[in-house]
């Protein structure tokens, strides 16, 4: 592996970092330092202007689209957008049905598919957990029944509930498992369908968070009609396709760049006089935390870069992936559980929405400390989502350990 930085790189690196610094919507700059809650358009503006520049998949292969960026490049471009606080790009699209459909659709799945999921056209969501099938994700029950329409072409009539959707509530198309073959193996009974959210049938139901927010969602399908052509891959090896995004969505989840710059953060927070006239960085238990963060992370960033070398190299992401997401999540956890312990008695929880009586609702203490306990809560969706970290060990132990 080849990942130092060469005077190209440095170049590459210096091009996009005045790049986001010109071209960062200044609403959502905006929004952000107000910690409010971003709106569909919010999440758009930026994803529409990185597709303009064909920056918005990095990882897609130039003939979809792609930039055509070294894992390098790839690597820098995540630093700078996490130096800049640039809102991340949803991944549903971009990260996980992106690859599926390019992988292992047909040039009229593609043709349809790809060109408004990467302009932003397409807003996605993930329709794979159930209520009774999470970890155990094959033991899936939403049915898909095929029928004869009255205009003589063949559909899937959709039975079930997905939940814990996340953002479904904006999403303009769903990608779901379904089962096609009740009495196969279940994994081998599973198929992959490209769903409208405006079908008829579909209802979505808000689930509120701990942090207080509605980011995640119920979707109930009866008798959903969807055209067969929106199967991607064969009947029944849907299990296939699922695994092949598992593994995507997974090594995008270590947000290794992102954690640096929280850690940059914690410093600047702990580096500031306290209450008490000392700064927290001159607690030697906090000072230690800090550099157990830092290390982690160093060792979880080589890591990454291995894997990011051994992808531009051809090979797709393997049981590695696993190990990213352990590590990465449990990295961005303690990042949040130390901006909450610097906050102390003003990381008492505060929602934004709540009702106020005249006095006592309003935020006090630094401006940090009020989004820190919406933040931690939030926060501990991460070793949850992607596969549980308890199932990644599970995958490790197998595919690395031979256990
Ligand atoms: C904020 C958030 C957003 C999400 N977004 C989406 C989304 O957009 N689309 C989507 O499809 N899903 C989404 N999910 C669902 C997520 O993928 C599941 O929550 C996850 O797979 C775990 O499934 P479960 O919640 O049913 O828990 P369960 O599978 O019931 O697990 C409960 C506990 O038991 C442990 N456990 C289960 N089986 C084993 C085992 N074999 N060995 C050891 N431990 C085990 C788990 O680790 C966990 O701690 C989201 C979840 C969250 C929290």
């Amino acid at each position: 592996m080849n990942l130092d930085f060469s005077p190209e790189d440095a170049a590459f690196r210096e091009e996009v970092r005045r790049f986001i610094a010109d071209n960062y919507p200044a609403s959502l700059r905006g929004k952000q330092d107000e910690g409010e809650e971003l709106a569909k358009e919010d999440y758009l503006s930026w994803h529409r202007v990185l597709a303009k520049k064909g920056w918005v998949a990095p990882a897609w292969p130039t003939e979809y689209g792609g930039p055509g960026w070294t894992s390098t490049q790839r690597y820098i471009w995540s630093e700078e957008l996490a130096r800049a606080d640039a809102i991340p790009i949803l991944p549903f699209g971009i990260n996980m049905v992106g690859p599926v459909i390019y992988t292992f659709g047909t040039p009229e799945q593609k043709q349809r598919f790809l060109p408004p999921t990467l302009s932003g056209d397409i807003w996605w969501c993930q329709g794979y957990s159930e209520p009774g099938a999470g970890s155990d994700l094959a033991s899936l029950k939403t049915k898909a029944e095929r029928i004869q329409g009255d205009d003589g072409k063949e559909y899937y009539l959709v039975n079930g509930q997905k939940t814990w959707t996340t953002l479904a509530q904006h999403a303009d198309w769903i990608f779901c498992l379904v089962r096609t073959n009740p009495t196969a193996k279940i994994q081998e009974g599973i198929s992959f369908l490209l769903i409208d959210m405006k079908s008829p049938g579909i209802t979505v139901r808000p689930i509120i968070t701990l942090g207080g927010e509605h980011e995640v969602n119920e979707v109930w399908l009866e008798n959903v009609k969807v055209p067969v052509e929106n199967r991607i891959f064969e009947e029944n090896k849907g299990w296939t396709c699922a695994k092949f995004l598992l593994a995507h969505e997974r090594s995008g989840i270590a947000g290794v760049a992102r954690s640096k710059r929280g850690i940059e953060r914690i410093k600047s927070i702990a580096t500031v006089e306290s209450e008490d006239g000392r700064p927290l960085i001159q607690d030697p238990f906090f000072a230690r935390k800090v550099a157990e963060l830092e290390i982690d992370l160093t060792a979880l960033e080589f890591t990454e870069l291995r894997v990011l070398a051994s992808e531009s190299a051809g090979r797709g992401p393997g049981p590695e992936s696993s190990l990213l997401k352990i590590k990465g999540t449990e990295i961005q956890q303690r990042i949040t559980e130390l901006v909450l312990e610097a906050a102390g008695h003003y990381g008492a929880p505060y929602f934004r929405g709540f009702p106020t009586d005249g006095h006592n609702m309003f935020p006090i203490g630094p401006d940090y400390a009020h989004r820190a306990a919406p933040t931690y809560f939030n926060g501990r969706k991460t070793s949850i989502y992607g596969g549980s970290n308890e199932i990644q060990r599970n995958i490790i132990a197998k595919m690395v350990l031979g256990l």
